[in-house]
């Protein structure tokens, strides 16, 4: 590893894979498609093209492009292979508490979370200058802006949050076209109650414990401990990012045998773009926030006093994007799509940047330390990924889906143990798609991870309870 792909076009491409982590064919031929964007690119001007393709261990099929794809372009942008969801990503929180301390109590866990995250407890509502700096600048500008005098319920806690590791997304400058609507009257309430949603699906909030310490050293410098409760974030831009991902499509050109639409640097759309697609990362990173800081909430409530001390600092370890376009200088762009980035060590993070690879519901969760593996354009994969396509997964059968559950925290809008038959079947047919037989097995993908120099494990995590919407 990694494997060298030929392709027509003579574009360096690479596979991260091993024979432990089965990839699907048709994935592997989808994310070879991307490459007949060079010669496409080329047709509008020369000096255009594809400089590199990476493909991440966990390389699933998916529409418009395989989860596990990174493309380094020159003098253009490709803004459809992305996706929908601009700037979904991870996000990980330490909170000092000992996981020993919350096992007693994890039913109390369990009814505070489905009450802030489903009964309407979440109250959140932002002044007209909170929203558009958490839209300009992320959770940095949101923490900083002038907070209403009575602004109480979530904002306390997140008042006294650090900003934390900003997931290197350039402040919006522009005008946010497109985007003026909702920061009007009309779409101020839809905006705050999309704000502190877990979205659905792949989405999930989760409460672990740190299993083991695989380099000690790296955990230890990070505050990551045996034994301790972190909380892992995985959610995008919501139903913004969608109307933000409209306006990022909007510009693109199709070209005759590309794949999909392309975005020359010269083009008058490509500023506008490049807002649409920053505006929507930093609300991604500042709905994970909000979503932290309600399970952090939650905590606080269902804990005796004493056992979580309020100003217990509550710090963000990680927290970056896995749809998202980077500028990577010159006049190229690193598009990610279901991959995250995995740079080496550098000044600011000696052991290389914090990866989270989470597995599933009822498997372990990695934090990692990036290697910055050139021919990887310095990504990892996001996840396990998923072992069939999403519809296959329907197939468990209830009583094996059950006997999972019975194992497994689940907090979801309703509860399972108590909802009525026919809501409860509804539910668990959803929860299907989510279940840990959905997904491939985490650890032999970490592995790969591992020998092939893209990241070094350094925490285990063990889910303690899911919450998915
Ligand atoms: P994807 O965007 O690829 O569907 O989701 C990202 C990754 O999140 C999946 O590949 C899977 O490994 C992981 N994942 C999905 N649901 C859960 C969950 O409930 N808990 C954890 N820990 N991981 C999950
Ligand atoms: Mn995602
Ligand atoms: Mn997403």
């Amino acid at each position: 590893s990694p494997t060298a792909l030929a392709h027509a076009s003579g574009v360096p491409a690479h596979l991260f894979a091993s024979p432990e982590v089965p990839i699907e064919r048709a994935a592997l031929h989808d994310a070879l498609r991307l490459l007949d964007l060079h010669a496409a690119a080329r047709t509008l001007d020369p000096a255009l093209g594809v400089e590199a393709l990476a493909l991440t261990p966990d390389l699933h099929r998916a529409s418009p492009a395989p989860v596990g794809t990174a493309l380094l372009t020159r003098g253009f942008l490709t803004p459809h292979l992305i996706g929908n969801d601009l700037g979904c990503g991870m996000r990980l929180h330490l909170t000092g508490l000992r996981a020993d301390d919350l096992r007693p109590h994890l039913d109390a866990l369990e009814r505070e979370l489905r009450a802030v995250f489903f009964q309407g407890r979440r109250a959140l509502s932002l002044s007209g200058r909170q929203r558009e700096a958490l839209l300009r600048g992320g959770v940095p500008e949101l923490l900083a802006a002038p907070r209403p005098a009575d602004q109480g319920g979530l904002w306390d806690l997140l008042g006294a949050q650090e900003p934390g590791p900003a997931p290197q997304v350039p402040f919006v400058h522009g005008p946010l076209d497109g985007v003026q609507d909702w920061l009007g009257d009309r779409e101020r309430a839809s905006f705050d109650t999309q704000l502190g949603s877990v979205g659905g699906g792949n989405h999930f909030v989760e409460v672990q414990e740190v299993a083991a310490a695989l380099d000690r050293h790296a955990a230890y410098a990070w505050g990551v401990r045996p034994g301790e409760v972190v909380v892992m974030v995985h959610s995008g831009s919501l139903g913004f990012g969608h109307l933000f991902g409209a306006q990022l499509r909007a510009w693109a050109q199709a070209v005759p045998g590309a794949p999909m639409p392309l975005l020359p640097d010269g083009h008058p759309g490509v500023p506008g773009v490049l807002d649409a697609l920053h505006a929507a990362a930093h609300l991604a990173s500042g709905n994970r926030l909000i979503l932290a800081c309600m399970v952090r909430s939650a905590l606080g409530r269902a804990l005796p006093p004493g056992v979580l001390a309020d100003d217990q600092p509550f710090p963000a370890l990680s927290d970056a994007p896995h749809n998202f376009i980077w500028s990577a200088g010159d006049g190229r762009w690193l598009h990610r799509k279901g991959a995250t980035p995995a740079t080496a060590p550098g000044p600011q993070t000696p052991y290389g940047e914090p990866v989270l690879i989470p597995g599933s519901m009822g498997d372990f969760s990695y934090l990692l330390a990036g290697q910055g593996h050139p021919l990887a354009l310095g990504s990892a994969s996001h996840g396990a990924g998923r072992r069939q396509p999403r519809g296959a997964a329907m197939r468990l059968s209830d009583a094996d889906l059950r006997r999972a559950l019975d194992t497994l925290r689940v907090v979801t809008p309703i509860d399972l143990r108590a909802a009525r038959a026919d809501i409860r079947a509804r539910a668990l047919s959803a929860l299907k798609q989510e279940a840990p037989g959905a997904y491939k097995a985490v650890t032999p993908v970490i592995d790969t991870h591992a020998r092939a120099g893209l990241a070094r494990p350094v925490a285990a995590l063990r889910p303690l309870l899911t919450v998915k919407s």
